[in-house]
């Protein structure tokens, strides 16, 4: 009983993180939601959002650039909800744009604050002092990532199977070439479940064209959230990258949470049966 009572303390206290850093109109740094969910996946979504907070002001960038891709993944939280919804499962987001910080950057990553993106200088962000630099990382950073270690921690406590997907989206052309996969999966240290699920995929719809390490790969840098939280704990693990023209109306945002379900949960069937061999 003492167990149970404590681990509901647990789930209380993981379902409030994130509330405790907010800025200055009160907006938390990070959303957990359906912090109770029963599946065994675990949704994060790194570039959720594209909101600067109001001590930035526009961060001297025009609406259609703070609207674009150097801004946030379009897309890939609408596509996390509705998996979350179909799975049951938790899904933690970050609530700042990747222009103010990104969290799926080391933070001694040259590209943590980013200067320039694609084409786009960002001025505001140039000649940054320490004391900002860190304001950052205490506020919008550190939180998100708290958030999820707060999650996955309270899963393993509780004896819970967890396999993390980290979901983002891509914008169809970079730099002028042509971006051609709908879909691209990346994986870190372990390319266990990230090659379940690939097979998955290709199963479910043979003429899918599936990146593997597409647009980026791990050498690139760009897989902090999928090493620390899923190779760094032992997890299985796996970083979808959807290409925006794909989720941007709700029918393809539909089309694709409703095949990563069916997915997903393939390829977890798949890796309990080699693991049983
Ligand atoms: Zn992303």
């Amino acid at each position: 009983m003492t167990l149970l009572v404590n681990m509901k303390l647990l789930i209380q206290k993981l379902s409030l993180s994130g509330q405790e850093t907010v800025d200055v109109s009160g907006q938390k740094a990070v959303l957990v939601s359906n912090g109770r969910g029963q599946s065994p996946f675990v949704i994060v979504c790194d570039h959720a959002s594209n909101r600067i907070p109001a001590r930035y002001g526009d961060l001297g960038l025009t609406p259609s650039e703070r609207l674009s891709h150097i801004a946030w993944d379009p897309g890939a939280l609408a596509v996390s909800r509705e998996l979350s919804d179909l799975l049951d499962a938790p899904l933690v987001q970050s609530t700042v744009s990747r222009i103010i910080i990104d969290c799926n950057r080391e933070l001694d990553a040259p590209d943590l604050i980013w200067t320039l993106s694609e084409t786009t200088r960002i001025a505001a962000n140039e000649n940054l002092d320490a004391e900002e630099r860190q304001y950052r990382i205490d506020h919008f950073h550190r939180p998100y990532h708290a958030s999820i270690e707060t999650l996955l921690e309270a899963r393993r406590h509780a004896g819970r199977e967890t396999i993390l997907v980290c979901m983002h989206s891509f914008t169809p052309v970079y730099h002028g070439v042509p971006r051609p996969w709908p879909i691209g999966l990346i994986h870190g240290l372990d390319t266990g479940f990230t090659s379940a699920l690939y097979d998955a995929l290709g199963d479910d719809d043979p003429s899918l064209n599936i990146g593997w390490n597409e647009p980026y790969a791990a050498l690139n840098g760009v897989t902090l959230t999928l090493e620390k939280h899923g190779d760094g704990r032992g997890l299985d693990a796996t970083m979808i990258e959807i290409r925006h023209d794909e989720i941007l109306e709700p029918a393809g945002v539909t089309l694709w949470a409703d095949r990563l379900a069916r997915c997903l949960e393939k390829a977890r069937q798949t890796r309990k049966g080699a693991m049983a061999v």
